[in-house]
């Protein structure tokens, strides 16, 4: 058995009197790439958002590198890539670099390898606010992965990647795992989820409708792993009769 890194038991997420998650548990291990699969609007977002301590659950625990809920100790521990992602507009992307080092005590000589390694150029003197959506994007993931986090997470971002950075960011999220981090992705890119990520679970209704290891899904729905995702994202149960009018 991995080693655990994230426990969630029986969280509950509520905005005012909406329910969003309702009785999520799920235990993540070291190694793992767990996709996070669901509908717009199913609380993938939700989810993340409580884990990095940017929302508050309503109910439930949550233990992160065995600390109970977050803590500013946690900040340097988990790197995160939102959807829409935060600089100091004016400055250059190595000037962003730098006071994400200053902030988290980090090595700045690390700063220009890991730049090129997410495919931006780090003599670009340009300041962020020139940058397309996809650069905004690696800036992003360059910001979390200088921290050389544990736990990283992503929420869509494949998104504005174009063909070439998306299959970067697929490798490089195999490679980071490794037996070495946990990695939780949100993405509605199935082929690419196939590639990059072990496991898979699909929420749906504000719960966990399925949890499975990507090789035995894709074994199991060779022919059919996109429609089988999008049945469960939909609620569908196979227990169940339906009536498709
Ligand atoms: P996903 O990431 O799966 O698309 P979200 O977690 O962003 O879903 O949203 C889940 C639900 O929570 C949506 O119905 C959304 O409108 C609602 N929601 C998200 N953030 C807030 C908020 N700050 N206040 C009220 N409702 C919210």
């Amino acid at each position: 058995m991995e080693e655990e890194m994230i426990k969630i038991k029986n969280l509950k997420k509520s905005y005012g009197n909406k329910r969003i998650l309702n009785d999520i548990s799920l235990n993540a291990g070291k190694g793992e790439v767990i996709a996070v699969l669901g509908k717009n609007g199913a609380g993938k977002t939700t989810l993340f958002k409580v884990l990095l301590g940017l929302a508050k659950k309503s109910e439930g625990e949550i233990a992160v590198l065995g600390q109970p809920d977050y803590t500013d100790s946690l900040r340097k521990e988990i790197g995160f890539c939102m959807s829409i992602p935060v600089f100091y507009e004016h400055l250059n992307a190595i000037e962003n670099m730098s006071i994400e080092c200053e902030y988290y005590k980090l090595d700045k000589s690390n700063i220009c390898s890991v730049l090129r390694a997410v495919g931006l150029d780090p003599y670009n003197n340009e300041p962020v606010k020139k940058y397309s959506f996809g650069m905004r994007q690696r800036l992003q993931f360059a910001e979390c992965c200088i921290k050389n986090p544990p736990i990283i997470i992503m929420d869509e971002p494949f998104n504005g990647l174009d063909p070439k950075g998306i299959v970067k960011l697929k490798n490089t999220i195999r490679n980071m795992a490794n037996g070495e981090k946990t990695i939780l992705i949100s993405s509605h890119i199935l082929s690419e989820i196939k590639q990059a990520a072990t496991r898979i679970i699909v929420i749906a209704k504000g719960t966990i409708v399925l949890d499975r290891y990507v090789n035995e899904l894709v074994e199991e729905h060779t022919k059919d792993f996109e429609a089988f995702l999008i049945k469960k994202m939909e609620g569908y149960d196979e227990t169940q009769t339906y009536r498709f009018d």
